[in-house]
């Protein structure tokens, strides 16, 4: 009796306590699922969406710019500062728009060991002035001292995003930097990211596909051109009002005639704004020349209202690719 019953308790206890080890060890991953997340802070929409893309319900991803917000007069409150040195992952693009986050790095307030730039995983070009763009240097700026637009000419255009090429290898940057900070779930993260890199591959074949066959190569934006990336991966040409961070919203007479004639001489049907624009420009431009306007989202930000749908990178780049679609044929 003694040597039936012996083993059978030891294997009944054994029992007991694996059961009361996954007990704990779930009601521990219940309670503590917001802190067991990788913090992802990022300061726009499009790596805050590729993180949410690569991590899923393994990240926690805030993005600082609220929906809606302009993306050019960002400044972070305090409270910003304490999340993103609190963060596990900071990401940031590099360009103008986010030399206040190069100022708290000088100044030690925010850790560069966790900090992805987006333009540190791309071939980054400088904003192009081109024939008919207007710029700051166009005015008369006598007496004024100008040393910070002098700095923007020569500055690195920071919209790298807008080239689904550079999604994926900014895509790809994120999926190896979650990989280091939680090498557990490091399957988890390659088989998101190759899945989302598919998609991204998917959405350029497209691009490439639209405007390979064709009647026009121009586009007309008579507004700001955040644009370079996207019109230099599929060979497109364009005009544009003002270069892609100006401050700049209102052109002079020589700009507005400029676009106009580009348009009349072309026979150009359609000319884009980018969203959250005062279209001020681009409806004075249709008026004179019957020109339809269409949207380019330049995805900076999402507007409250597409942020209320969840509307997604991929989203935003297929609408992208109808409208030009439509302007080009
Ligand atoms: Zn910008």
């Amino acid at each position: 009796m003694h040597t039936k019953k012996h083993p059978f308790g030891k294997f009944a206890a054994i029992i007991i306590i694996c059961v009361l080890v996954l007990l704990s060890a779930c009601s521990q991953t219940n309670s503590d699922v917001s802190s067991d997340k990788i913090r992802i802070i990022t300061v726009n929409f499009p790596p805050a969406d590729f993180s949410r893309m690569i991590g899923k319900d393994l990240v926690e991803v805030r993005q600082l710019l609220l929906p809606g917000v302009e993306s050019h007069v960002f400044e972070p409150t305090p409270q910003d500062i304490i999340e993103i040195r609190e963060a596990d992952l900071f990401i940031y693009g590099g360009g103008l728009s986010d030399t206040w986050v190069e100022n708290l790095l000088k100044d030690n307030e925010i850790s560069p060991d966790n900090t992805l730039i987006m333009m540190d995983y791309v071939t980054a070009v400088t904003e192009e002035i081109i024939r008919g763009m207007q710029h700051e240097h166009d005015q008369d700026h006598a007496g004024e001292i100008d040393d910070d637009d002098n700095h923007h000419r020569q500055e690195k255009d920071e919209h790298v995003w807008t080239d689904p090429k550079n999604a994926i290898k900014i895509s790809e940057a994120i999926q190896d930097k979650l990989i280091a900070l939680d090498p557990d779930n490091a399957g988890e993260y390659r088989t998101n990211y190759n899945a989302f890199a598919k998609e991204l591959n998917d959405l350029d074949d497209k691009w490439s596909s639209a405007v390979a066959d064709n009647e026009r190569d121009v586009l007309i934006f008579a507004d700001r051109f955040p644009f370079r990336y996207l019109t230099d991966a599929y060979g497109l040409k364009y005009y544009a009002a003002f270069p892609g961070c100006s401050a700049e919203t209102e052109p002079n007479p020589a700009t507005i005639v400029f676009l106009i004639n580009k348009v009349r001489d072309e026979s150009i049907p359609y000319i884009f704004t980018i969203e959250m624009s005062n279209q001020a420009l681009a409806k004075t431009v249709a008026e004179e020349t019957g020109a339809e306007i269409l949207q380019l989202h330049s995805i900076h930000n999402r507007t409250v209202e597409e942020a209320a749908e969840a509307v997604s990178y991929l989203e935003l780049m297929y609408k992208n690719l109808e409208n030009v679609t439509k302007a080009l044929n």
